[in-house]
């Protein structure tokens, strides 16, 4: 029975271990200088200058809240990094900033209508930062008591009297203040603060009372003066949350648990109104303040008319964030319409966009951009090997290339070699096809495959 629990913790420590690496992950900002300035290789990130640099315009705006309710329309061919721009921007703006990522095709779902999830989108991506005030108790500790609890289990129950000038007040103690007294090692004298709010646990010093106490070396234990009056001070507490959060915690048929389960479902406009009011009279109270986040929707070409025409309005509210999609579209049909327009996307809402092209790398870009995957990938490639797998990202894509990385460097560990050579990356070229080798395939044996349409071009088969 031991034996079978100890197999278990096993099973959940080694999944725990493995660490997944996304395509992105080597994305750790815009790689600016201070003056906003694109650096070479940065931050993972290596060329597309000019849009990093606008990226890096567009995060200074949003910084400054100039631009709530903007768009911007990242527009390159496949693998030119629009996405992996995104992702910068994200990184760059700080866990603060409420960044929400979907792909267009996302709300294509069958448990809420599209207008829904966009909206849910949208409040996603819009902070509110809200004060509280706290309270914080300072006083000197006379009497520490902590058990366990009678059931076992390691449960346990406490209780401290604390002393503030001529009062004594005695606190019952949840597991969360226990382990901030025990790691504070607070004992009788002991000045501290108790936040009441969190619970936690600050030690000051001694108080006078014990002044002849003495620490370890000898020294004179620090002490304070014990502090007059019961409540010391006030201080505080700054809570973030996003529309969305709010509205989920909020609607009765929901409640908050929904927010782990991310199944929120649709919620009623009823709350959503009730909320935007409440909002605006926390505003207006000054405890609480609007942070316009980002809302990122990548392939943006899979919207349609009737997305496309709730973005255009939903962008005219006063709280809405700023919307960055991006798009490897030409002149292309508007979802939903007969109409083509330059990347399927409607000419009112294009003109209210901030257009900003990536261009395709050069070589030796791509050649840096690999070398940095293959450090993400803990992939150690010789120097020729890198130049073929360069030569293969010209000649094919970028994201060709990336993943041959990953396949190569399994073909030289199985040959127990520490270093991918040119030969791994060659075999691994040879193994898995490329979209253009693979259409010359379906070409040469089309006759042989079920439902064959023929002789059409591919790519209009999307
Ligand atoms: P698509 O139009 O097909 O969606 P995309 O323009 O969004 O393509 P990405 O997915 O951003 O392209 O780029 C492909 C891969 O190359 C990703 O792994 C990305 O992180 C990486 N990459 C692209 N550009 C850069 C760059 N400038 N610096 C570092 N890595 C990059």
């Amino acid at each position: 029975m031991a034996s079978l629990a100890a197999a278990q913790v096993q099973e959940v420590r080694s999944i725990t271990r493995i660490e997944r690496i996304g395509a992105h992950s080597h994305i750790r900002g815009l790689g600016l200088d201070d003056a906003l300035e694109p650096r070479a290789i940065s931050q993972g990130m290596v060329g597309q200058k000019m849009a990093r640099k606008a990226a890096g315009v567009i995060l200074q705006m949003i910084r400054e809240g100039k631009i709530a309710g903007r768009a911007v329309l990242l527009a390159g061919q496949p693998g030119t990094g629009k996405t992996a721009i995104a992702m910068g921007l994200a990184q760059a703006l700080g866990p603060d900033t409420p960044f929400t990522s979907m792909a267009g095709s996302e709300i294509y779902s069958l448990e809420m209508s599209k207008t829904e999830a966009l909206t849910q989108s949208i409040r996603k991506s819009i902070g509110i930062r809200i004060k509280e005030e706290s309270e914080i108790i300072e006083g000197e500790v006379v009497e520490v008591m902590v058990e366990r609890s009678a059931g076992g289990g390691g449960a346990r129950s406490g209780r401290l009297t604390l002393k503030t000038t001529d009062m004594e007040t005695n606190y019952d103690m949840g597991t969360k203040m226990i382990d901030s007294l025990l790691k504070e090692k607070v004992q009788a004298g002991d000045v501290i603060t108790i936040d009441k709010a969190t619970g936690k646990i600050n030690k000051l010093g001694r108080s006078f009372a014990r002044a002849r106490d003495y620490d370890a070396t000898g020294q004179q234990a620090r002490f304070v003066q014990c502090p007059e009056g019961e409540l010391q001070k006030r201080k505080e507490v700054v809570h973030t949350v996003t529309l969305h959060e709010v509205d989920v915690i909020n609607s009765r048929t929901h409640g908050f648990l929904a927010l782990f389960s991310g199944d929120t479902g649709e919620i009623k406009s009823e709350i959503r109104e009730q909320i935007n009011s409440k909002v605006a009279e926390w505003r207006e109270e000054g405890k609480a303040e609007m942070i316009p986040g980002v809302l990122f929707i990548d392939e943006a070409h899979m919207l349609d008319i009737e997305c496309f025409s709730f973005l255009n309005r939903a962008l005219e509210s006063e709280t809405a964030p700023v919307v960055i999609m991006a798009t490897n579209r030409g002149i292309t049909r508007i979802r939903g319409t007969n109409y083509k327009s330059p990347h399927g996307i409607p000419l009112d809402l294009l003109d209210r966009m901030i257009i900003v092209p990536t261009t395709p790398y050069s070589h030796q870009e791509l050649r840096e951009i690999l070398n940095i995957r293959c450090e993400e990938e803990d992939c150690q490639m010789s120097a020729d090997a890198l130049t073929v797998l360069t030569r293969v990202a010209t000649e094919t894509s970028l994201r060709y290339a990336i993943q041959l990385i990953t396949t190569a460097s399994l073909v030289a560990k199985r040959r127990k070699a520490s270093e991918v050579s040119m030969e791994d990356v060659k075999k691994v070229y040879s193994l898995f096809l490329d979209e253009h080798r693979s259409e010359q395939f379906l070409k040469e044996y089309q006759d042989e495959f079920m439902f064959n349409d023929g002789g059409g071009d591919a790519a209009q088969m999307m």
